[in-house]
Protein backbone atom coordinates (compact mmCIF):
# COMPACT_ATOMS: atom_id res chain seq x y z
CA UNK A 1 0.00 0.00 0.00
CA UNK A 2 1.61 3.09 -0.67
CA UNK A 3 1.73 5.93 2.02
CA UNK A 4 -1.35 7.72 3.01
CA UNK A 5 -2.32 10.83 2.67
CA UNK A 6 -4.02 12.09 5.91
CA UNK A 7 -7.62 12.31 4.40
CA UNK A 8 -7.43 8.81 2.88
CA UNK A 9 -6.22 7.46 6.11
CA UNK A 10 -9.05 9.24 8.29
CA UNK A 11 -11.33 7.54 6.05
CA UNK A 12 -9.99 3.89 6.39
CA UNK A 13 -9.99 4.68 10.13
CA UNK A 14 -13.84 5.35 9.97
CA UNK A 15 -14.53 2.95 8.32
CA UNK A 16 -12.70 -0.32 9.66
CA UNK A 17 -10.75 0.93 13.03
CA UNK A 18 -12.15 0.53 16.48
CA UNK A 19 -10.76 3.04 18.87
CA UNK A 20 -10.44 2.89 23.03
CA UNK A 21 -14.74 3.29 24.02
CA UNK A 22 -15.04 4.12 20.39
CA UNK A 23 -17.25 4.68 18.48
CA UNK A 24 -18.72 7.49 20.72
CA UNK A 25 -21.51 9.62 19.98
CA UNK A 26 -19.92 12.93 18.57
CA UNK A 27 -16.51 11.56 19.18
CA UNK A 28 -14.33 14.39 17.47
CA UNK A 29 -12.34 13.27 14.33
CA UNK A 30 -8.66 11.78 15.74
CA UNK A 31 -5.59 13.32 15.27
CA UNK A 32 -3.03 11.32 13.00
CA UNK A 33 0.21 11.52 14.63
CA UNK A 34 3.14 10.82 12.05
CA UNK A 35 6.31 10.54 14.62
CA UNK A 36 6.88 11.21 18.44
CA UNK A 37 10.39 12.44 20.12
CA UNK A 38 11.12 13.60 23.73
CA UNK A 39 7.16 15.69 24.74
CA UNK A 40 6.39 15.80 21.43
CA UNK A 41 3.88 14.67 19.53
CA UNK A 42 4.44 15.69 15.72
CA UNK A 43 0.46 15.70 13.59
CA UNK A 44 0.96 14.16 10.11
CA UNK A 45 -1.21 17.58 8.84
CA UNK A 46 1.87 19.66 8.98
CA UNK A 47 -0.22 21.80 11.26
CA UNK A 48 3.03 20.95 13.66
CA UNK A 49 3.66 19.21 17.20
CA UNK A 50 1.68 18.91 20.58
CA UNK A 51 3.32 18.50 23.93
CA UNK A 52 2.20 15.39 25.44
CA UNK A 53 0.12 15.83 28.30
CA UNK A 54 -0.77 12.44 28.85
CA UNK A 55 2.68 10.43 28.55
CA UNK A 56 0.54 8.12 26.59
CA UNK A 57 -2.08 7.02 29.63
CA UNK A 58 0.38 7.72 32.08
CA UNK A 59 3.32 5.19 30.21
CA UNK A 60 5.85 7.23 28.52
CA UNK A 61 7.35 8.50 31.38
CA UNK A 62 10.87 9.29 29.60
CA UNK A 63 9.02 11.01 26.96
CA UNK A 64 9.79 9.26 23.22
CA UNK A 65 12.42 8.07 20.69
CA UNK A 66 14.31 8.06 24.20
CA UNK A 67 18.15 6.95 22.45
CA UNK A 68 18.31 4.47 25.84
CA UNK A 69 15.26 2.48 25.41
CA UNK A 70 15.38 2.57 21.87
CA UNK A 71 19.04 1.04 22.35
CA UNK A 72 17.63 -1.77 24.20
CA UNK A 73 14.89 -2.54 21.56
CA UNK A 74 17.70 -2.65 18.49
CA UNK A 75 20.00 -4.84 20.70
CA UNK A 76 17.58 -7.09 21.92
CA UNK A 77 15.76 -6.84 18.52
CA UNK A 78 18.91 -8.36 16.58
CA UNK A 79 19.31 -10.87 19.18
CA UNK A 80 15.50 -12.53 19.60
CA UNK A 81 12.32 -10.62 19.79
CA UNK A 82 10.18 -13.10 21.03
CA UNK A 83 10.47 -16.75 21.73
CA UNK A 84 7.59 -18.90 23.87
CA UNK A 85 8.14 -18.61 27.62
CA UNK A 86 6.82 -22.28 28.52
CA UNK A 87 9.60 -24.86 29.11
CA UNK A 88 12.52 -21.69 27.87
CA UNK A 89 13.76 -18.49 29.28
CA UNK A 90 16.01 -16.06 28.83
CA UNK A 91 18.05 -13.11 30.48
CA UNK A 92 15.57 -9.71 29.95
CA UNK A 93 12.73 -11.69 31.82
CA UNK A 94 14.83 -13.01 34.37
CA UNK A 95 16.52 -9.60 35.11
CA UNK A 96 13.37 -7.71 34.91
CA UNK A 97 11.63 -10.33 37.48
CA UNK A 98 15.25 -9.40 39.56
CA UNK A 99 14.64 -5.76 39.19
CA UNK A 100 10.97 -5.79 39.93
CA UNK A 101 11.72 -7.64 43.09
CA UNK A 102 14.48 -5.54 44.32
CA UNK A 103 12.63 -2.12 43.86
CA UNK A 104 9.25 -3.44 44.86
CA UNK A 105 7.79 -3.57 48.76
CA UNK A 106 9.08 -6.06 50.74
CA UNK A 107 8.32 -9.17 50.64
CA UNK A 108 7.09 -8.90 46.99
CA UNK A 109 8.95 -12.24 45.27
CA UNK A 110 7.54 -14.02 42.23
CA UNK A 111 6.66 -12.64 38.99
CA UNK A 112 4.43 -13.35 36.32
CA UNK A 113 4.76 -11.04 33.78
CA UNK A 114 1.61 -10.21 31.65
CA UNK A 115 1.03 -8.87 28.49
CA UNK A 116 -1.74 -6.20 29.74
CA UNK A 117 -2.45 -4.36 32.53
CA UNK A 118 -5.82 -5.88 32.45
CA UNK A 119 -4.57 -9.36 32.35
CA UNK A 120 -1.98 -8.66 35.73
CA UNK A 121 -5.40 -7.89 37.17
CA UNK A 122 -7.01 -11.00 36.20
CA UNK A 123 -4.08 -12.72 37.22
CA UNK A 124 -4.20 -11.13 40.54
CA UNK A 125 -7.47 -12.45 41.27
CA UNK A 126 -7.00 -16.26 39.82
CA UNK A 127 -3.66 -16.03 42.63
CA UNK A 128 -5.51 -15.04 45.59
CA UNK A 129 -9.20 -17.28 44.46
CA UNK A 130 -6.64 -20.34 43.89
CA UNK A 131 -4.13 -19.97 46.86
CA UNK A 132 -7.75 -19.84 49.28
CA UNK A 133 -8.50 -23.01 46.93
CA UNK A 134 -5.47 -24.54 47.33
CA UNK A 135 -5.73 -24.34 51.23
CA UNK A 136 -9.26 -26.06 50.86
CA UNK A 137 -11.24 -23.18 51.55
CA UNK A 138 -12.64 -22.51 48.21
CA UNK A 139 -15.37 -20.49 49.62
CA UNK A 140 -13.04 -17.49 49.71
CA UNK A 141 -14.13 -16.71 45.81
CA UNK A 142 -15.28 -12.93 46.23
CA UNK A 143 -13.55 -9.69 45.76
CA UNK A 144 -14.01 -6.49 47.81
CA UNK A 145 -13.30 -3.28 46.77
CA UNK A 146 -14.22 0.79 47.13
CA UNK A 147 -16.50 2.67 44.70
CA UNK A 148 -14.96 5.28 42.58
CA UNK A 149 -12.07 2.68 41.02
CA UNK A 150 -10.82 1.39 37.91
CA UNK A 151 -9.07 -1.76 36.77
CA UNK A 152 -9.47 -2.75 33.39
CA UNK A 153 -11.77 -3.73 31.04
CA UNK A 154 -11.38 -7.67 31.27
CA UNK A 155 -13.68 -9.93 32.93
CA UNK A 156 -12.59 -9.91 36.23
CA UNK A 157 -11.04 -6.27 36.51
CA UNK A 158 -14.26 -4.68 35.11
CA UNK A 159 -16.58 -6.69 38.09
CA UNK A 160 -14.02 -4.81 40.59
CA UNK A 161 -14.41 -0.93 38.66
CA UNK A 162 -17.04 1.03 40.47
CA UNK A 163 -20.71 -0.50 39.18
CA UNK A 164 -22.72 2.48 39.26
CA UNK A 165 -21.43 5.30 36.55
CA UNK A 166 -18.51 3.88 35.99
CA UNK A 167 -17.59 2.64 32.66
CA UNK A 168 -19.27 -1.11 32.71
CA UNK A 169 -22.37 -0.51 34.30
CA UNK A 170 -24.16 -1.99 31.08
CA UNK A 171 -22.54 -5.43 32.26
CA UNK A 172 -23.89 -4.78 36.29
CA UNK A 173 -25.92 -7.57 35.76
CA UNK A 174 -23.66 -10.30 34.69
CA UNK A 175 -20.27 -9.67 35.73
CA UNK A 176 -19.55 -11.90 38.96
CA UNK A 177 -20.76 -9.91 42.74
CA UNK A 178 -18.04 -8.73 44.00
CA UNK A 179 -18.61 -6.96 47.51
CA UNK A 180 -18.44 -2.97 47.39
CA UNK A 181 -17.31 -0.40 50.34
CA UNK A 182 -17.75 3.16 49.67
CA UNK A 183 -15.14 5.33 47.86
CA UNK A 184 -12.43 6.48 49.80
CA UNK A 185 -12.54 10.29 50.96
CA UNK A 186 -9.27 12.57 50.35
CA UNK A 187 -8.66 12.92 54.47
CA UNK A 188 -8.52 10.03 56.90
CA UNK A 189 -11.92 9.79 58.61
CA UNK A 190 -12.23 6.97 61.41
CA UNK A 191 -15.81 6.24 60.46
CA UNK A 192 -14.23 5.46 57.30
CA UNK A 193 -11.90 3.08 58.32
CA UNK A 194 -14.65 1.34 60.10
CA UNK A 195 -16.82 1.28 57.63
CA UNK A 196 -13.88 -0.77 55.75
CA UNK A 197 -13.19 -2.99 58.68
CA UNK A 198 -16.80 -4.01 59.46
CA UNK A 199 -17.36 -4.86 55.51
CA UNK A 200 -13.86 -7.01 55.48
CA UNK A 201 -15.39 -8.72 58.87
CA UNK A 202 -18.67 -9.31 57.92
CA UNK A 203 -17.51 -10.90 54.41
CA UNK A 204 -13.89 -12.83 55.84
CA UNK A 205 -15.81 -16.07 54.69
CA UNK A 206 -16.25 -15.43 51.33
CA UNK A 207 -13.53 -12.46 50.46
CA UNK A 208 -10.34 -14.46 48.52
CA UNK A 209 -9.11 -10.40 48.16
CA UNK A 210 -9.30 -6.74 48.86
CA UNK A 211 -8.63 -5.06 45.28
CA UNK A 212 -7.77 -1.46 45.29
CA UNK A 213 -6.00 1.16 43.43
CA UNK A 214 -3.31 2.92 46.07
CA UNK A 215 -3.80 6.76 46.92
CA UNK A 216 -4.91 7.66 43.40
CA UNK A 217 -8.01 6.06 42.00
CA UNK A 218 -7.41 6.61 38.24
CA UNK A 219 -9.32 6.10 35.09
CA UNK A 220 -12.60 5.81 37.53
CA UNK A 221 -12.36 9.69 38.76
CA UNK A 222 -8.71 10.62 38.94
CA UNK A 223 -9.21 10.79 43.17
CA UNK A 224 -6.67 10.91 45.47
CA UNK A 225 -6.85 9.34 49.28
CA UNK A 226 -5.30 9.30 52.65
CA UNK A 227 -2.34 6.89 53.03
CA UNK A 228 -3.41 5.92 56.10
CA UNK A 229 -6.59 3.85 54.65
CA UNK A 230 -3.62 1.23 52.91
CA UNK A 231 -2.55 0.69 56.73
CA UNK A 232 -6.18 -0.25 58.06
CA UNK A 233 -6.59 -2.70 54.88
CA UNK A 234 -3.27 -4.39 55.61
CA UNK A 235 -4.71 -4.74 58.85
CA UNK A 236 -8.27 -6.21 58.64
CA UNK A 237 -7.10 -7.70 55.76
CA UNK A 238 -4.14 -9.46 58.06
CA UNK A 239 -6.94 -10.14 61.31
CA UNK A 240 -9.51 -11.90 59.16
CA UNK A 241 -7.70 -13.63 56.21
CA UNK A 242 -7.89 -12.09 53.25
CA UNK A 243 -5.51 -11.15 50.91
CA UNK A 244 -4.66 -7.68 49.95
CA UNK A 245 -4.24 -6.39 46.21
CA UNK A 246 -2.39 -3.16 45.28
CA UNK A 247 -3.31 -2.13 41.48
CA UNK A 248 -0.23 -0.13 40.94
CA UNK A 249 -0.45 -0.18 37.37
CA UNK A 250 -1.56 3.62 36.71
CA UNK A 251 0.64 4.88 39.87
CA UNK A 252 3.60 2.54 39.71
CA UNK A 253 7.10 3.83 39.14
CA UNK A 254 7.39 6.79 40.26
CA UNK A 255 3.85 8.71 39.61
CA UNK A 256 2.94 9.70 43.09
CA UNK A 257 6.04 11.13 44.63
CA UNK A 258 7.20 7.37 46.13
CA UNK A 259 8.47 4.38 43.88
CA UNK A 260 4.82 2.85 44.13
CA UNK A 261 2.07 4.29 45.78
CA UNK A 262 2.10 1.33 48.64
CA UNK A 263 5.45 3.24 49.87
CA UNK A 264 3.51 6.05 51.21
CA UNK A 265 2.04 3.96 54.09
CA UNK A 266 4.73 1.35 54.15
CA UNK A 267 2.74 -1.40 53.26
CA UNK A 268 3.24 -4.58 51.42
CA UNK A 269 0.36 -6.00 49.73
CA UNK A 270 -0.01 -9.50 49.05
CA UNK A 271 0.17 -8.98 45.65
CA UNK A 272 0.62 -6.10 43.47
CA UNK A 273 0.00 -5.15 39.96
CA UNK A 274 2.24 -3.08 37.45
CA UNK A 275 1.77 -1.99 33.69
CA UNK A 276 2.07 1.40 31.79
CA UNK A 277 5.05 2.98 32.68
CA UNK A 278 7.23 -0.80 32.80
CA UNK A 279 8.25 -0.32 29.70
CA UNK A 280 8.50 3.45 29.94
CA UNK A 281 5.48 3.43 27.34
CA UNK A 282 7.09 1.47 24.29
CA UNK A 283 5.49 -1.76 24.38
CA UNK A 284 2.75 -4.21 25.73
CA UNK A 285 3.83 -5.69 28.79
CA UNK A 286 2.32 -5.74 32.44
CA UNK A 287 3.64 -7.62 35.73
CA UNK A 288 1.82 -9.27 39.15
CA UNK A 289 4.14 -9.67 41.64
CA UNK A 290 3.15 -11.63 44.96
CA UNK A 291 4.90 -12.85 48.24
CA UNK A 292 6.21 -16.24 48.78
CA UNK A 293 2.94 -16.94 51.09
CA UNK A 294 0.93 -16.62 47.96
CA UNK A 295 2.65 -18.20 45.90
CA UNK A 296 3.78 -21.42 47.98
CA UNK A 297 0.11 -22.08 49.02
CA UNK A 298 -0.73 -21.91 45.36
CA UNK A 299 2.19 -24.66 44.84
CA UNK A 300 0.69 -26.75 47.95
CA UNK A 301 -2.73 -27.16 46.60
CA UNK A 302 -4.13 -29.87 44.72
CA UNK A 303 -3.61 -28.38 41.16
CA UNK A 304 -0.38 -26.48 42.50
CA UNK A 305 0.22 -24.53 38.79
CA UNK A 306 -1.02 -21.40 38.59
CA UNK A 307 -3.06 -22.04 35.31
CA UNK A 308 -1.96 -18.76 33.15
CA UNK A 309 -0.14 -18.66 29.92
CA UNK A 310 -0.41 -16.17 27.39
CA UNK A 311 1.39 -16.37 24.16
CA UNK A 312 3.21 -13.18 24.66
CA UNK A 313 4.66 -13.76 27.96
CA UNK A 314 7.65 -12.62 29.03
CA UNK A 315 8.14 -11.30 25.79
CA UNK A 316 11.87 -10.53 25.33
CA UNK A 317 11.92 -7.01 23.45
CA UNK A 318 9.20 -5.59 25.98
CA UNK A 319 11.27 -7.12 28.66
CA UNK A 320 14.33 -5.57 27.65
CA UNK A 321 13.08 -2.41 27.30
CA UNK A 322 11.10 -2.51 30.81
CA UNK A 323 14.91 -3.25 32.34
CA UNK A 324 16.04 -0.15 30.24
CA UNK A 325 13.48 1.47 31.49
CA UNK A 326 13.35 1.06 35.16
CA UNK A 327 16.68 1.32 35.08
CA UNK A 328 16.64 4.50 33.48
CA UNK A 329 14.12 5.91 36.15
CA UNK A 330 16.42 4.03 39.35
CA UNK A 331 19.50 5.52 37.85
CA UNK A 332 18.44 9.49 38.00
CA UNK A 333 16.96 11.73 40.64
CA UNK A 334 13.55 10.86 39.67
CA UNK A 335 11.77 11.95 43.02
CA UNK A 336 13.15 15.63 42.27
CA UNK A 337 11.65 15.54 38.56
CA UNK A 338 8.20 14.37 39.71
CA UNK A 339 8.46 16.93 42.74
CA UNK A 340 9.61 19.47 40.37
CA UNK A 341 6.93 18.94 38.13
CA UNK A 342 4.24 18.59 41.13
CA UNK A 343 5.62 22.52 41.54
CA UNK A 344 4.68 23.69 38.03
CA UNK A 345 1.36 21.57 38.16
CA UNK A 346 0.43 23.16 41.44
CA UNK A 347 1.72 26.97 40.30
CA UNK A 348 0.01 26.71 36.59
CA UNK A 349 -3.06 25.06 37.93
CA UNK A 350 -3.84 27.39 40.74
CA UNK A 351 -5.95 29.92 38.49
CA UNK A 352 -8.55 27.26 37.72
CA UNK A 353 -9.70 27.27 41.45
CA UNK A 354 -12.37 29.51 41.98
CA UNK A 355 -12.94 29.66 38.12
CA UNK A 356 -16.67 29.53 37.25
CA UNK A 357 -17.34 25.87 36.53
CA UNK A 358 -14.97 24.60 38.34
CA UNK A 359 -15.54 22.22 41.54
CA UNK A 360 -12.00 21.20 42.89
CA UNK A 361 -8.32 21.55 41.75
CA UNK A 362 -5.81 18.67 42.80
CA UNK A 363 -2.24 17.74 42.42
CA UNK A 364 -0.33 14.47 43.32
CA UNK A 365 3.02 14.37 42.22
CA UNK A 366 3.18 14.40 38.46
CA UNK A 367 -0.77 14.50 38.18
CA UNK A 368 -2.79 17.18 38.17
CA UNK A 369 -6.35 17.46 37.92
CA UNK A 370 -9.04 19.95 37.43
CA UNK A 371 -12.61 18.86 38.30
CA UNK A 372 -15.68 20.39 37.20
CA UNK A 373 -19.38 20.66 38.48
CA UNK A 374 -20.75 19.46 34.96
CA UNK A 375 -19.77 16.60 31.95
CA UNK A 376 -16.61 18.06 29.83
CA UNK A 377 -18.01 18.89 26.73
CA UNK A 378 -14.48 16.75 25.12
CA UNK A 379 -14.63 18.25 21.71
CA UNK A 380 -14.09 21.69 22.99
CA UNK A 381 -11.92 20.91 25.81
CA UNK A 382 -9.94 18.60 23.32
CA UNK A 383 -9.87 21.23 21.05
CA UNK A 384 -9.01 24.15 23.50
CA UNK A 385 -5.70 22.28 24.85
CA UNK A 386 -4.85 21.67 21.08
CA UNK A 387 -5.04 25.61 20.55
CA UNK A 388 -2.39 25.78 23.58
CA UNK A 389 -0.12 23.51 21.47
CA UNK A 390 -0.90 20.41 23.86
CA UNK A 391 -2.89 16.95 23.88
CA UNK A 392 -4.92 15.98 26.55
CA UNK A 393 -7.68 14.01 26.75
CA UNK A 394 -10.65 14.68 29.34
CA UNK A 395 -13.19 12.55 30.17
CA UNK A 396 -16.60 12.76 32.28
CA UNK A 397 -16.17 15.66 34.49
CA UNK A 398 -11.99 16.03 34.46
CA UNK A 399 -9.67 17.48 32.57
CA UNK A 400 -6.54 15.75 33.74
CA UNK A 401 -2.27 15.56 32.89
CA UNK A 402 0.23 13.14 33.73
CA UNK A 403 2.92 14.37 31.56
CA UNK A 404 6.39 12.49 31.18
CA UNK A 405 9.12 13.34 34.04
CA UNK A 406 11.40 14.75 31.06
CA UNK A 407 9.02 18.01 30.72
CA UNK A 408 10.48 21.02 30.70
CA UNK A 409 9.22 23.42 33.25
CA UNK A 410 8.22 25.41 30.34
CA UNK A 411 6.33 22.89 28.91
CA UNK A 412 4.69 22.00 32.85
CA UNK A 413 3.52 25.96 32.64
CA UNK A 414 1.97 25.12 28.93
CA UNK A 415 0.14 22.10 29.71
CA UNK A 416 -0.87 23.75 33.04
CA UNK A 417 -2.30 26.59 31.01
CA UNK A 418 -3.74 23.88 28.43
CA UNK A 419 -5.41 22.12 31.65
CA UNK A 420 -6.98 25.67 32.77
CA UNK A 421 -8.12 27.11 28.76
CA UNK A 422 -9.79 23.47 28.52
CA UNK A 423 -11.40 23.16 31.65
CA UNK A 424 -12.58 26.66 30.47
CA UNK A 425 -14.22 25.72 27.46
CA UNK A 426 -14.79 22.25 27.92
N1 LIG B 1 -5.60 -0.84 36.43
C1 LIG B 1 -5.47 0.50 36.44
C2 LIG B 1 -5.36 1.20 37.76
C3 LIG B 1 -5.43 1.21 35.25
O1 LIG B 1 -5.32 2.55 35.27
C4 LIG B 1 -5.52 0.49 34.03
C5 LIG B 1 -5.45 1.21 32.68
N2 LIG B 1 -6.01 2.46 32.64
C6 LIG B 1 -5.64 -0.89 34.06
C7 LIG B 1 -5.68 -1.53 35.28
C8 LIG B 1 -5.73 -1.70 32.80
O2 LIG B 1 -4.53 -1.74 32.13
P1 LIG B 1 -4.47 -2.02 30.57
O3 LIG B 1 -5.16 -0.88 29.89
O4 LIG B 1 -3.02 -2.12 30.25
O5 LIG B 1 -5.19 -3.32 30.34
Amino acid sequence: MPDLSVDELLALDRQHVWHPYGPMPGRQEPLVVASASGVRLRLADGSGELVDGMSSWWSAIHGYNHPVLNEAAHRQLARMSHVMFGGLTHEPAVRLAKLLVDMSPDGLEHVFLADSGSVSVEVAAKMCLQYWRSLGRPAKRRLLTWRGGYHGDTWTPMSVCDPEGGMHELWSGVLPRQVFADAPPPRYEESYAEHLRELIARHADELAAVIVEPVVQGAGGMRFHSPDYLRVLREACDAHDVLLVFDEIATGFGRTGALFAADHAAVTPDVMCVGKALTGGYLTMAATLCTARVADGISRGEVPVLAHGPTFMGNPLAAAVACASVELLLGQDWLSEVKRIETGLREGLAPALGAPGVRDVRVLGAIGVVQLDHEVDMKAATDAAVREGVWLRPFRDLVYTMPPYVTSDEDVARIARAVCAAAREG
